[in-house]
């Protein structure tokens, strides 16, 4: 109830333009996002990598209605890939397509999402393209399909809450294409797409990850990221790596920046390859809502902020 209540006012553009201009809210914001420049969250990317956590950059963005607002975020981009080299810190970086006008041209987000991934490869890292709410999983999975044909330096995300999902993985597990992160999905979908039941989503995951990290989509070069926070999905994942003897470097965890650090320096430190999403720039509102659905009781920080002196 509470979740489909955040996950509704995170659409809400007056609600955006009242919350954004309240200083208090941009202060609790800051416990998911790392700051408002490039700058500041590359000193970030510094503090991960002195723990042997490795980051992916997300300048925060999405739904934008004009292409010259997509062509905008592809400048953004494209600044931050170059300071990633210029300081160089490894660093992925993540974006979401309705941020490149997915919603205002197939072809103009295509042509922008495809010169960031050309000036990736450039400085030699890594896009990941972020999915998100089901009206655009059909065209998300379109534009990642087609960059793959002349990329190999950009995977995608994939939701283990849909039902299509199984479907889709294995699409891209047999044309060799299965650059994944898999999350649980962060968006309210109705019961006729989406698990509705916690536990299924949960055993969808844990199958899913069996599946990509199994024989068959390793044949097919499958790359497998973990993305949650869940400690039993963690152990899920540690367990079938080690039963079926498959290394540390095959695959990774991944989580949200300023989401259960505690793990995150753990995994790191028993070897396995941890890559925290670091979101930064001024459009956190969506973002930020998205993180108070999946937890209501970070609400409970937010008030805890406004009566901190
Ligand atoms: C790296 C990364 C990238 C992602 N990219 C996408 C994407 O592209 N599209 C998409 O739909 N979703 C994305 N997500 C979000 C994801 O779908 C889930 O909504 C989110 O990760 C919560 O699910 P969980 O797996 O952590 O499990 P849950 O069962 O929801 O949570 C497990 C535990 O994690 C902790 N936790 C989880 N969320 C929070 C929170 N907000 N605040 C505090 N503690 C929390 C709590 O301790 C909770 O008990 C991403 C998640 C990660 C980690």
């Amino acid at each position: 109830m509470l979740r489909a209540f955040f996950i509704y006012l995170s659409k809400l553009h007056w609600m955006r333009s009242l919350i954004l201009k309240l200083g208090l809210t941009r202060k609790a914001s800051r416990r998911f996002v790392a700051g408002e420049t490039a700058q500041e969250v590359i000193e970030v990317v510094r503090q991960l990598n002195r723990q042997n956590i490795l980051a992916t950059l997300d300048h925060l963005g999405e739904d934008v209605h004009t292409e010259a607002d997509a062509r905008n975020a592809r400048d953004d981009y494209v600044h931050l890939l170059d300071l990633i080299h210029q300081r160089g810190v490894p660093s992925h970086v993540s974006l979401k397509l309705s941020q490149f006008g997915l919603d205002v041209s197939g072809d103009v987000c295509r042509e922008l999402v495809a010169s960031v991934i050309e000036k990736a490869a450039q400085v030699g890292t890594f896009v990941r393209i972020d999915m998100e709410d089901s009206s655009h999983t059909e065209r998300t999975l379109a534009v990642y399909r087609d960059m793959r044909q002349k990329y190999s330096n950009v995977g995608i995300v994939i939701q283990a809450y849909l039902y299509r999902t199984e479907g889709d993985i294995r699409g891209l597990v047999n044309d060799s294409i299965a650059t994944v992160r898999l999350c649980k999905g962060a968006y309210k979908e109705p019961a006729s797409i989406a698990f509705p039941r916690k536990a299924d989503v949960d055993a969808n995951m844990v199958r899913l990850m069996q599946f990509m990290l199994g024989d068959e989509a390793q044949a097919h070069g499958t790359h497998l990221a973990m993305a949650t926070h869940d400690v039993k999905m963690i152990e899920a994942t540690k367990k079938f790596v080690a039963e079926h003897n498959i290394s540390k470097d095959a695959f990774e965890f991944q989580m949200l920046y300023g989401i259960r650090r505690d793990l995150q320096q753990r995994l790191a430190a028993e070897g396995y390859k941890m890559r925290v999403y670091v979101p930064y720039g001024n459009e956190w509102y969506p973002y930020f809502m998205r993180r108070l659905a999946e937890r209501p009781a970070n609400i409970w920080f937010i008030l805890s902020n406004f009566f901190r002196p």
